[in-house]
């Protein structure tokens, strides 16, 4: 029956309600070549040349794009035993997520910037777009050519560097001077190559917060649009210091993966975050939720205590979009926006991002009411049917 979806050159989907974000109405899909090719009321197809799907009742939205996602493992923060795994196919498409940007942590050193492009090149080959980030916490930050501005310039899935990291006791303590060094490199590369060029802060729990950033800005000619700092929501200071930084121009980004633990010791739950920055004027173009998926969280038991480690999961993007919309009221045309239009803007993603002719075809169809995942379609293939994922990573068994 499968093999009948790939004998036909065309997709067509009909009566979805498209959010493209901004809501369109009942609309058909018409998809071919991995792209859209028509998106309109009652299109008119050759029937034997195009598979359809009855798609009424049903919410057709953009793949989600996410950011910051640790695809080779991270962790071991604990030793050796407590590295993440890889990312496998399977866990994206249950999170709706059709493009990804992967990146390095703490260790860039049994892990490599080599296995890291070699991990988005097979996530690529499994049918996902990706990209990947330069440097790792470190700095100066390891690269794969020498410079972060040649690894722009001359590797292709090189759109940005870091998680650089900041304000943690695990960063390199780096001095703003390096820090701008960095920053200069990135928005040299990504001007001469075309891309982003974009800096993915990682913001820990220590005293300076974004500090660092604002002193950049203030004291060199650095935009304020090159930085992408992440974890905005980690701690309450940090979150009122996103909003200040937002307030410059600045575009943030929430981290979706948490733990009980966290939350209840300060963190801002993602939607309540989106939610009080919307409500303190913060544009929707401003602001970004990323999964930081296989990044390694503490485990605790029922009585608080550290037990062991668990792993970040993309599906908590998917569960932050959700909460946003049925438990703090965000509508669901601007909470698409933090993991489809925005990212694709602050990453230079071209063809990602939006339901309209010509661009990727990227897009889920979600249940109305529960929001949930019903079909996934990934350049122009079905991964994901009602629920059920028909693609499988090259060794996800069963
Ligand atoms: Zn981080």
């Amino acid at each position: 029956m499968h093999s009948a979806t790939h004998s036909k050159p065309l997709l067509l989907l009909q009566g979805a309600q498209v959010f493209a974000p901004g809501p369109l109405g009942t609309q058909d899909l018409l998809i071919g070549g991995g792209r859209i090719l028509g998106l309109g009321p009652g299109l008119e197809v050759p029937r034997g040349l195009v598979e359809v799907v009855d798609a009424r009742g049903l919410l057709a939205v953009p793949g989600f794009i996410d950011g910051h996602v640790h695809l080779q493992g991270a962790g071991g923060e604990g030793g050796f035993h407590t590295r993440t795994p890889e990312l496998m196919l399977g866990e994206a498409l249950a999170a709706g997520v059709t493009s990804v940007v992967g990146c390095l942590g703490t260790d860039h050193l049994t892990r490599s910037l080599a296995g890291l492009l070699a991990k988005a090149r097979a996530l690529e080959a499994e049918g996902l777009s990706t990209w990947i980030l330069t440097g790792a916490y470190a700095v100066p930050p390891p690269t794969l050519t020498g410079s972060v501005e040649q690894d722009l310039l001359l590797i292709d899935k090189v759109i940005g560097v870091g998680e650089v990291a900041i304000s943690d006791p695990r960063s390199t303590q780096p001095t703003l001077e390096a820090l701008a060094r960095v920053a200069a490199e990135a928005l040299r590369g990504g001007l001469l190559a075309g891309k982003a060029g974009v800096v993915n802060l990682h913001l820990g729990d220590g005293k300076v917060g974004l500090d660092p950033l604002f002193h950049l800005l203030d004291t060199t000619d650095l935009p304020p649009r090159l930085f992408w700092p992440t974890h905005i929501n980690r701690n309450p200071r940090l979150f009122e210091q996103g909003l200040a930084y937002a307030r410059k121009g600045g575009v943030v980004d929430f981290t979706t993966s948490t733990v009980p633990a966290f939350l209840e010791a300060g963190e801002v739950a993602c939607a309540v975050g989106l939610k009080r920055m919307l409500e303190a004027g913060i544009a929707p173009e401003q602001i970004t939720f990323t999964s930081d998926g296989q990044g390694s969280l503490p485990a605790f038991d029922g009585q608080g205590c550290r037990c062991g480690l668990a792993v970040g999961r993309m599906a908590s993007l998917h569960e932050a979009l959700r909460a946003s919309v049925r438990e703090q009221g965000v509508p669901l045309e601007v909470a698409l926006q933090v993991v489809t239009t925005t990212p694709a803007s602050v990453l230079r993603l071209p063809g990602k991002g939006r339901l309209a002719e010509g661009f990727d075809a990227d897009l889920l169809l979600l249940a109305p009411d529960s929001l949930e995942i019903h079909t996934v379609v990934a350049r122009g293939r079905r991964m994901v049917s009602e629920g059920r994922a028909l693609a499988k990573g090259t060794y996800e068994l069963g």
